[in-house]
């Protein structure tokens, strides 16, 4: 992974959101929405038939020499330029799409946006979109968060918990006979349908408006990019129609399998496979459990090094919980391996592995209505990241604990410390082992600032706000 890159991304971000801004009023040039006239707008019509305007390239000759000149060692892939196959050499490529939705701008209803995004070895890591007309800019950036900046300000956006009375979210000139059929036969779950142009799809369920979209044509990787960034950083789920994860900078830039975008798994429309193996629904639901236990079930997941507090922390929270009539559970690292991850070691594979077995357990646990409380050291972003999307958006908390290393040696608490320094053991986190700081938990205890009591009432504090206890 190229670090120096995601850590710079909030920096980058800030030009890419200007030069997003510019290509915007480039585009409203060839644009007068009081007139029906679009003679203006200087209408082709590519060899797909898919119009083509004088704001399309002017906008991308706003936006691809910015990236060039910025960013020379990048590829780009955009939507109005011949595409150049030396971009699959490079693991960092521009996505563009600098008018998305042309045939709503030759309609005037202003749902159309500029997107510009940026992978990473095939993945999303930066994603802008923005709406000229409805002058909204939204921004997300792989673990910063998502943002949405307009005339009232800049608000962080998150999708809805919603697992009822649903809003669809649907293609305003693109609805097939499957989707058609896919809302038939949920009509009981959906509240409500609403029609909207280009990206703007995805940016509504990111900003917790609408909840799911299905999406079962063809699209290309321009209009899919940005968008999945600002889903997925607003916590929402982007998927190819099949499951998989949609990858960019491939050899054929047509999103083949279609796609759908959920603020939740639970209100996936289809049902979800894993591997083709489906999911055995029995006749009790979560909702019933959690009505007999009395409970609303949610989930905490304590990073930090070893001897920051995490174990003392939530054993000293399950107790407040069970005082309270909760039912909690805790999943314990060192517990862990003494049985279901005994096989397993401290290598870089082996403690990938060791977290994606405990959040799977972590799952069954929230199936099951009980309130879970993981503590792990899970040095790496990427297994927490995973973790935040294999469960219940919005009921998943990162609790960074955070002790310095001098304090985390002094305590030891298991003497691994001393071990480690010793060169008794190896790959022992924070000496000879990597640790990544968490960018965007939910709470932050420092426990060189906070004793044990602080730590477990703000903990409570951020439970109690969010109606959860
Ligand atoms: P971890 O689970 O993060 O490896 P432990 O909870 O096992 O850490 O150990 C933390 C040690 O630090 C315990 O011995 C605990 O008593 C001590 N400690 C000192 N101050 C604090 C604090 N403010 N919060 C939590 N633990 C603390």
């Amino acid at each position: 992974m190229n670090l120096s890159i995601i850590e710079n991304l909030p920096h980058i971000l800030e030009g890419i959101k200007d030069i997003a801004k510019l290509a915007g009023l480039e585009i409203l040039k060839y644009y007068s929405p009081d007139t029906a006239d679009t003679t203006e707008m200087g209408i082709t019509y590519k060899e797909n038939q898919s119009p083509l305007t004088k704001a399309d390239t002017a906008a991308n000759e706003i936006i691809t020499p910015y990236l060039r000149k910025i960013f020379p060692t990048h590829a780009i892939l955009s939507e109005e330029e011949k595409d150049n196959l030396s971009r699959l050499d490079n693991n960092l490529c521009w996505i563009v799409d600098p008018l998305d939705g042309t045939k709503e701008f030759i309609k005037k209803n202003g749902e159309f946006t500029v997107n510009i995004a940026l992978s990473l070895n095939h993945k999303i890591i930066l994603g802008v979109i923005y709406a000229p007309i409805l002058d909204e800019l939204y921004y997300a950036a792989k673990n910063f968060g998502c943002y949405l900046e307009s005339s009232s300000g800049v608000e962080k956006l998150q999708v809805s918990s919603n697992t009822k009375d649903l809003v669809l979210v649907s293609s305003r000139s693109h609805k097939s006979e499957k989707l058609l059929k896919l809302i038939d036969s949920h009509q009981d779950r959906i509240k409500s349908d609403i029609s909207k142009g280009s990206s703007l799809k995805g940016c509504l369920i990111a900003r917790g408006d609408a909840d799911i979209y299905y999406r079962f044509g063809y699209t290309m990787e321009w209009d899919t990019a940005a968008m999945q960034c600002i889903v997925e950083e607003a916590r929402g789920i982007f998927r190819q129609m099949d499951d998989s994860e949609m990858l960019y900078n491939r050899e054929n830039s047509l999103n083949e399998k279609g796609f759908y975008i959920l603020n939740s798994t639970h209100n996936a429309l289809h049902s979800l496979s894993e591997n083709n193996l489906n999911w055995h629904h029995g006749q009790i639901t979560r909702q019933d459990r959690l009505q007999v236990i009395n409970n609303k079930n949610f989930a905490l997941w304590f990073t930090g090094l070893s001897g920051s507090g995490k174990s003392t922390i939530a054993a000293q929270l399950e107790q407040e919980l069970f005082n309270r009539g909760k039912l909690v559970y805790r999943l314990d690292g060192d517990n862990i391996r003494h049985g279901l991850n005994a096989d397993l070691g401290f290598s870089v594979t082996d403690r990938e592995e060791n977290l994606r077995r405990i959040i799977e357990v972590a799952r069954l646990f929230q199936d099951a209505g009980v309130i879970t409380l993981i503590s792990f050291i899970s040095p790496f972003r990427k297994s927490r990241d995973l973790a935040r999307q294999r469960l219940d958006q919005g009921k998943f908390f990162e609790i960074y604990v955070k002790a310095s290393l001098d304090t985390c040696k002094e305590r030891d608490p298991k003497g691994m410390y001393k071990k480690a320094l010793a060169g008794e053991i190896r790959d022992f986190t924070g000496i000879d082992a990597i640790y990544e700081e968490s960018i965007n938990p939910e709470l932050i205890l420092d426990t060189d600032k906070y004793d044990l009591t602080s730590s477990v009432q703000l903990i409570i504090n951020m439970l109690e706000k969010l109606v959860l206890l």
